[in-house]
């Protein structure tokens, strides 16, 4: 099969059980409604009170679980979503992280509890990655390749790729947006859109639908790529540059 031209997919952050589900079910109409299977990230055990919207769900691993069954991807969001230091990763989107810096050792650890906890809960093991701040290092991809972890939702280029021995599927946009070709994850806080969003996404999916419902992960080796990454901080470079003459 030929290497689809342009196509989106979509990642929900921030699931846990106090999330807002008002918010929530609204997206999972819209998604249902076209027979679209977002990446949904949980949390495996959330202790980050900036995330406490609704008070808990008692059946937030039971509606998981229905997602998961009807194909919903299911990517691990970090273990505790608690930010504990200050350096940017490999993504540099974000000056706060729970894993970037951190040894091997206590990444490991925090990364083998969550999976455990989606195991147990999901009844599969995890293999997506979703780091909370888009923020991991090159520690973090070593645990997540030894504990068969397989593809990663993050990363600024134009095509799925490989590295560390994980499968990159870029996510570079936060709202839709009409693109000419590529592969873009528009990613989606459940926590903050309204109900413009909402209806803008609903109208985007309408009328876009024929780039949503194939999505093909095999990495493309493409000089565009890199162009796309030196595009993407070379601005922002320039623009610090600048500001600063
Ligand atoms: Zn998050």
């Amino acid at each position: 099969m030929k290497f689809p031209k342009l196509q989106y997919l979509f990642r929900l952050d921030d699931i846990c059980p106090t999330m807002n589900w008002d918010n929530f079910f609204k997206l999972q109409i819209i998604f249902e409604k076209y027979n679209i299977k977002p990446i949904l990230g949980v949390i495996p055990n959330n202790q980050d009170t900036q995330l406490n919207i609704d008070l808990p769900r008692e059946d937030f691993w039971q509606i998981i679980r229905d997602l998961h069954q009807k194909g919903w991807i299911i990517a691990q969001h970090g273990y505790q979503h608690k930010y504990v230091t200050n350096k940017s990763g490999i993504i540099r989107l974000n000056k706060y992280s729970e894993f970037t810096g951190l040894s091997y050792n206590e990444q490991f650890k925090k990364i083998k509890n969550g999976m455990t906890i989606l195991e147990e809960k999901i009844g599969e093991r995890p293999v997506w990655w979703m780091a909370p701040a888009h923020n991991f290092d090159k520690n973090t991809c070593k645990v997540l390749k030894k504990l068969n972890f397989k593809y990663i939702t993050d990363g600024i280029a134009l095509f799925p790729f490989k590295k560390y021995e994980l499968y990159w599927i870029p996510q570079q946009i936060w709202r839709p947006q009409k693109k000419s070709f590529g592969t873009w994850t528009i990613c989606i806080h459940p926590n903050s859109v309204d109900n413009n969003f909402i209806r803008q996404l609903d109208f985007f999916i309408a009328n876009n639908i024929e780039f949503l419902n194939r999505v093909d992960l095999t990495p493309k080796k493409s000089v565009l790529n890199l162009l796309f990454t030196f595009y993407w901080y070379g601005k922002e470079y320039f623009y610090k540059f600048l500001k600063n003459i």
